[in-house]
């Protein structure tokens, strides 16, 4: 039997300022999977964290006149305070300067790396761009400039350590071409391809600790140099687990896992579908088994930035808003390939027309008529009314959907499945108008009381669904929903609203 232990990651981001919506949306993919597989009843861990050791928290600390660690610790906290904001359900974070598993299992990683061969020093000059903390050939530059950072990269000239990544050009060409490390949408996995194909030479993993500010990871038996930042920040996926401190841990969660799934943006797929396989492949250690890639978000058309005053705070918006609206917009307008605009009149349009009017309304109007009608007492009948073909479809299919739209890394198609219930269940009530079967009933009519039973039975039913299929994209309101259906002694709560609307 194939194990029930399934790994999930986000990327650690540099905490050289703080959060943004981009990684917000991340966070909710990411947990929304977690929450997903739990759900069906596999064992998942849920790790986030935060790459303290980026010289460019460095650089950003010495303009904020701070030490480097209450600088980073500072602006730390504010990522892994996103939790209770953005609703995930997070089982470990790991910060890499901090950690006590991180540096040892760091090391530990070295030193396979080492052992293999795959380790030299020599001398090297490039163009450095400290925004991305990597070197860029001169024809990957566009106009002389960084293609992410539109800055100038510096010029570099040190002795560094090297490692053999064109070893590996083949296998990992093998391993991603065959799927046996699948990247989503395939759009990027042929991007990667591309890459690979265009060949891969031995990249820089260390720098002069002078360079370095003094900051990092000091070289195994070479504390003149620092560990470069990439490789440090991509080892906090197994030093978590306990990579080199841990043997049972890391068993469980890396080596004998069913699956090791990154989510990552599109800007560090390199690092995470080329570096990062290839480091594991020297180390003689197991693959990740997928690495699902999110586009980028815009906020008002413009990317977002600190300069061009684009930030959203998304613990601020969730604040304001309901971690719901942030959750369903995230989930429900971010396509999967192509980047997405965020405004706030788009949260507050996607809010207000399916969760306040949509789903909302449905489940007030459902247990307000089981309390008009029938006393708050839902009628026994287990299946679908005659009529009622369409809902009882789209309450049926969503299970089915939902795994074929996950398993793609497709929250929209997702989130619809889950949306298609609600308008299917809204249609219905207008159409059949349980209403006019009540005033019908009140008029001595023995098959509209039964007609009643039967609609009310299926919309009970139909809201059940909604909920439990709800559960992952959106766990504050599916818990609500569900205990509006929980009856006690027989009887439904009375109805509670589900959403506010928001006032636009
Ligand atoms: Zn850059």
């Amino acid at each position: 039997m194939s194990s029930p232990h399934i790994y999930i990651t986000t990327t650690i981001p540099y905490v050289n300022a703080r959060p943004h919506l981009g990684f917000a949306l991340e966070l909710v993919q990411a947990d929304v999977l977690a929450r997903y597989h739990r759900h069906r009843g596999d064992q998942v861990r849920f790790q986030t964290g935060t790459d303290d050791n980026s010289l460019k928290n460095v650089l950003a600390a010495e303009v904020a006149g701070l030490p480097v660690q209450e600088f980073v610790d500072r602006n730390a906290a504010a990522f892994t305070a996103l939790g209770g904001p953005l609703g995930l359900s997070i089982d470990d974070v790991i910060r890499t300067s901090r950690d006590p598993r991180h540096r040892p299992g760091l090391e530990r990683l070295w030193r396979a790396c080492a052992r293999a061969g795959d380790l030299y020093r020599r001398h090297y000059e490039g163009l450095y761009c400290v925004g991305c903390e990597q070197f860029y050939a001169p024809a990957e530059l566009r106009g002389g400039r960084c293609p992410e950072h539109g800055t100038v990269p510096e010029q570099v000239a040190e002795e560094n350590w090297f490692f053999r990544l064109s070893r590996y050009t083949d296998q990992l060409h093998d391993v991603i071409g065959s799927g046996q490390l699948r990247i989503e949408p395939a759009e990027r996995r042929n991007e990667v391809l591309g890459f690979i194909s265009g060949g891969l030479e031995d990249f820089s993993i260390s720098r002069s600790t002078d360079r370095a500010h003094g900051w990092g990871i000091p070289v195994p038996r070479d504390p003149g140099q620092v560990i470069y930042v990439w490789w440090d920040a991509l080892g906090n996926y197994i030093t978590a687990l306990g990579f080199g401190t841990d043997a049972a841990d890391y068993q469980q969660w890396w080596s004998g896992s069913r699956r090791r799934i990154h989510l990552v943006g599109k800007g560090v797929l390199r690092f995470h579908a080329v570096y990062w396989p290839a480091m594991l492949l020297s180390a003689g250690q197991p693959l990740p088994t997928d690495i699902l890639v999110h586009d980028y978000l815009t906020v008002g058309g413009q990317k977002i930035s600190k300069s061009s005053g684009t930030t959203i705070d998304p613990a601020a918006l969730a604040s304001t808003y309901g971690t719901d609206a942030v959750r369903w917009w995230l989930l429900r307008e971010v396509p999967r390939v192509g980047d997405a605009d965020f405004t706030i009149e788009r949260l507050t349009a996607r809010a207000n027309d399916e969760l306040a009017n949509g789903l909302g309304n449905l489940v007030q109007r459902v247990i307000s008529m089981i309390h008009r009608y029938r006393g708050g007492y839902p009628p026994g009948i287990t299946h679908f009314a005659p009529g009622s073909e369409e809902l009882s479809a789209a309450c049926h299919r969503a299970p089915d959907l939902i795994q074929a739209a996950l398993a793609r890394f497709d929250f929209r198609s997702g989130t619809a499945a889950v949306w298609a219930i609600a308008d299917a269940a809204n249609r219905y009530i207008n159409h059949i108008q349980p209403w006019q079967l009540a005033k019908s009933e009140r008029g001595g009519g023995a098959d509209a009381a039964h007609q009643l039973d039967s609609v009310l039975a299926t919309l009970i039913q139909a809201i059940r669904a909604l909920g439990d299929n709800l559960t992952p994209f959106l766990p504050g309101a599916a818990e609500h929903i569900s205990q509006q259906c929980a009856a006690i002694s027989g009887r439904l709560p009375k109805p509670h609203p589900l959403f506010e609307r928001i006032a636009s």
